[in-house]
């Protein structure tokens, strides 16, 4: 059994992305806990650049794969590469950010590797007793908390956002070894075409730390624009429920929740949402929670910090003015 914990790293445009630096965080406690080493992983083309950044976050090596075929991500050839990977080195773990990128591969990789995966993990351990990972992760919709281990090898894990603090810049640096991997264009099956930029003043929602929601009680899509003008006061990223997301008033990309995206800001403002199972699941675990509905018997308005009962496009224009009012001075 190999001795080391790795991270899949995930970059674009040549720059890492910010949960990479936090997966790097949950291997390196992982990797304390096992007395084992942290390396991470670069699939790419001209990536190599992004050995010294990982080796200052705390990878002792960095194993990349410089390969034309994966100048774009593809859930073939990051399977394969991975797979061909894994086999040869055999890592203890590999720990990916649970990111819309991680979340096609890492499945495919545990069938190819005939593994476990552990996914969205909020905490990770090491049970010397067992000798495997041990790791929390909410079930039944958010409901409950299990401890959960895999008992083949490699354990794959993925880190939710947010769960784990960014690793730090104390690396001592990595020794990088580049690995001669071959992947097909053949083999590059469900490549990405295109990424759609966010705007520069856009805040990506999985990442922010305030969170503006609108759900089927802002009737229609231009009436977000009140969610939109609280959202640049307090430079939050705007959510929505499902129902406004069906109902074609905010792209998928918004949607909040369990076949959305999983958000964890210090503040989550709800409006206009009741707070259905499948809308809890995606925000429960938000620092501060408010809700704003005309209901005060909605379920989100139990579960919230702070319930306004009231009619919503009359309490979010006084809000962004009170919350201008206090930042202004
Ligand atoms: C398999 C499955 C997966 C799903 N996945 C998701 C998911 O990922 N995310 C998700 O959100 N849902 C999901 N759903 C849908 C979910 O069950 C709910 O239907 C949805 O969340 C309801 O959205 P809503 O709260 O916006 O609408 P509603 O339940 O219709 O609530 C609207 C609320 O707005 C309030 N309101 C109306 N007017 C005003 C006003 N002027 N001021 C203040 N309040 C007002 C009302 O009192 C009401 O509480 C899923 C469902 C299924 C079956």
């Amino acid at each position: 059994m190999g001795s080391e914990i790795w991270v899949v790293a995930e970059h674009r445009g040549g720059q890492l992305r910010r949960p990479t630096l936090e997966a790097l965080g949950a291997a390196r406690q992982l990797a304390t806990a096992a007395g084992a080493a942290v390396a991470a992983v670069v699939l790419g083309k001209n990536a190599g650049g992004l050995a010294a950044e990982l080796g200052t976050h705390g990878a002792a090596r960095v194993l990349w794969v410089d390969e034309e075929n994966l100048d774009v991500y593809s859930s073939g050839g990051y399977t394969h590469a991975l797979t061909e990977l894994a086999r040869a080195h055999k890592p203890l773990a590999i720990v990916f950010a649970a990111s819309s990128q991680a979340r096609d591969f890492a499945p495919r990789l545990a069938a190819r590797l005939d593994t476990g995966l552990l996914p969205d993990c909020i905490e990770l351990g090491w049970d010397a007793a067992s000798g495997r990972v041990s790791a929390k992760r909410f079930i039944n919709s958010g409901k409950a908390l299990a401890t959960v281990q895999v008992k083949t090898s490699p354990a794959l894990v993925t880190t939710r956002p947010k769960a784990f603090a960014p690793a730090g810049a104390d690396g001592a640096g990595a020794e990088t070894v580049k690995c001669d991997l071959k992947v097909d264009a053949a083999q590059c099956y469900g490549k990405v075409k295109e990424y759609e930029q966010p705007a520069a003043t856009k805040v990506e929602l999985t990442e922010a730390d305030v969170v503006v929601s609108g759900g089927r009680g802002m009737k229609g899509p231009a009436e977000f624009a009140v969610l939109e003008e609280l959202a640049q006061v307090l430079g939050a990223a705007i959510g929505a429920s499902r129902a406004a997301v069906d109902a074609g008033w905010r792209e998928h990309a918004a949607q909040v929740g369990q076949t959305g995206k999983v958000v964890t800001p210090k503040l989550y403002i709800a409006c206009g949402i009741s707070g259905a199972i499948q809308h809890l699941v995606g925000m429960t675990n938000s620092k501060i929670i408010v809700a704003i509905n005309k209901d005060a018997d909605a379920p989100l308005m139990k579960l919230a910090d702070y319930a306004v009962v009231g009619d919503l496009f009359q309490l979010v224009p006084a809000l962004t003015q009170e919350f201008k009012r206090v930042l202004e001075k």
